[in-house]
C-alpha cells in the first residue's frame, strides 16, 4: 500500500492577524517597542495593561490610522503594513469600536447599522435585521440614538461595526463609558455576537476582570512591550513577575 498522499492534507491557513516587531516612537520615546502577536479567526485576544502603556497606539497602527516606525502587519497572510507599505484602513477589512465612537444622531438605528454596507436594498436590510436580532434590538430599527440607553447605543455600535463582516474587530476600551451595572451583561452579549460572527478580535482594556471574562488569550502589556501572553487561566494563576501579579491582585 502506498503511503497517504501528503498533498491531500489541507494547507495550514495563515493566522487572521499577525503583528511582528511593531514599534512606534513619539518624540524619540519608544511607546510601542517590538510588539508581536497572532490572532486566529474566531479568537478573542485582550491587550491588557495600565493606562499609557501603548495599547491604543498598537491598535491604531493595526487599524491603519497610524504608521509604525518598524515592523510588519499581515492579514490572512498578506502584508498590509511593512517597510514602505501601509494600506489605508478601508483596504484592511477591519471593524472599529471605540468608547466614544458615537452613532450618527440624525440617522435611525437601522440606518446607522446599514451605514458601511454595500449592495442592494434587500440584502442590506436582511443583514441589518440579522444584526439587530443578534444584539437583542429587533424592533428598534426606526428609533433614533437619543431614544436609546447607553447600553443599547453600544449594542447598535457593535452591530454597525460588524455589519460589513470585518475580518478583524478592533475594540478600544469599548465598555468604559458604561455604567458598572450594565457592563457584565453587555460584555457577555458582545462576546456571544463576536463568536457568532467569527472575526478575529483584538480588545484593548486596562481592566483585568474584563480580560479574564472575555479573552481566549491575554497579551499583558507594560511600557510598550508584551510581557506575557497566555490563557486567562495561565496568566491569572502564573503571572510572569511581581508587577503582573500586582496588576491582578484587586480582581475578586
Ligand atoms: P494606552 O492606550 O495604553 O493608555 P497610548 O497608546 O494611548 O496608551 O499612549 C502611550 C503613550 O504614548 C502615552 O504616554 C501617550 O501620551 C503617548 N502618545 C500617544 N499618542 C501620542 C501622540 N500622537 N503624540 C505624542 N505622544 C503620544
Ligand atoms: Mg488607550
Amino acid at each position: 500500500m502506498p503511503h497517504p498522499v501528503f498533498s491531500s492534507v489541507p494547507a495550514v491557513a495563515p493566522p487572521r492577524l499577525e503583528v511582528q516587531s511593531l514599534s512606534r516612537t513619539f518624540g524619540g520615546r519608544p511607546v510601542v517597542d517590538g510588539v508581536s502577536l497572532t490572532i486566529a479567526a474566531g479568537q478573542v485576544t485582550c491587550l491588557l495593561g495600565p493606562s499609557g502603556c501603548g495599547k491604543s497606539t498598537t491598535l491604531r497602527m493595526i487599524a491603519g490610522v497610524d504608521t509604525p516606525d518598524a515592523g510588519h502587519i499581515r492579514i490572512d497572510g498578506a502584508e498590509v503594513c511593512g517597510p514602505g507599505l501601509s494600506l489605508p484602513p478601508e483596504a484592511r477589512g477591519v471593524g472599529l469600536m471605540f468608547q466614544d465612537f458615537a452613532l450618527f444622531p440624525h440617522l435611525t438605528v437601522a440606518q446607522n447599522v446599514a451605514f458601511g454596507l454595500r449592495g442592494d436594498r434587500e440584502a442590506k436590510s436582511r443583514r441589518v435585521g440579522e444584526l439587530l436580532d443578534r444584539v437583542n434590538l429587533s424592533g428598534y430599527g426606526a428609533k433614533h440614538p437619543h431614544e436609546l440607553s447607553g447600553g443599547e447605543q453600544q449594542r447598535v455600535a457593535l452591530a454597525r461595526a460588524l455589519a460589513p463582516r470585518p475580518r478583524i474587530m478592533l475594540m478600544d476600551e469599548p465598555f468604559s463609558g458604561l455604567d458598572n451595572r450594565l457592563r457584565d451583561g453587555i460584555r457577555d452579549t458582545t462576546l456571544e455576537v463576536l463568536k457568532e460572527e467569527g472575526a478575529a478580535v483584538l480588545l484593548v482594556t486596562h481592566e483585568p476582570d474584563e480580560a479574564l471574562r472575555m479573552a481566549d488569550e491575554i497579551a499583558l502589556m507594560r511600557g510598550g512591550r508584551i510581557v506575557q501572553c497566555g490563557s486567562p487561566y495561565n496568566i491569572y494563576n502564573s503571572p510572569a513577575d511581581k508587577a503582573a501579579a500586582a496588576f491582578f491582585s484587586d480582581v475578586n
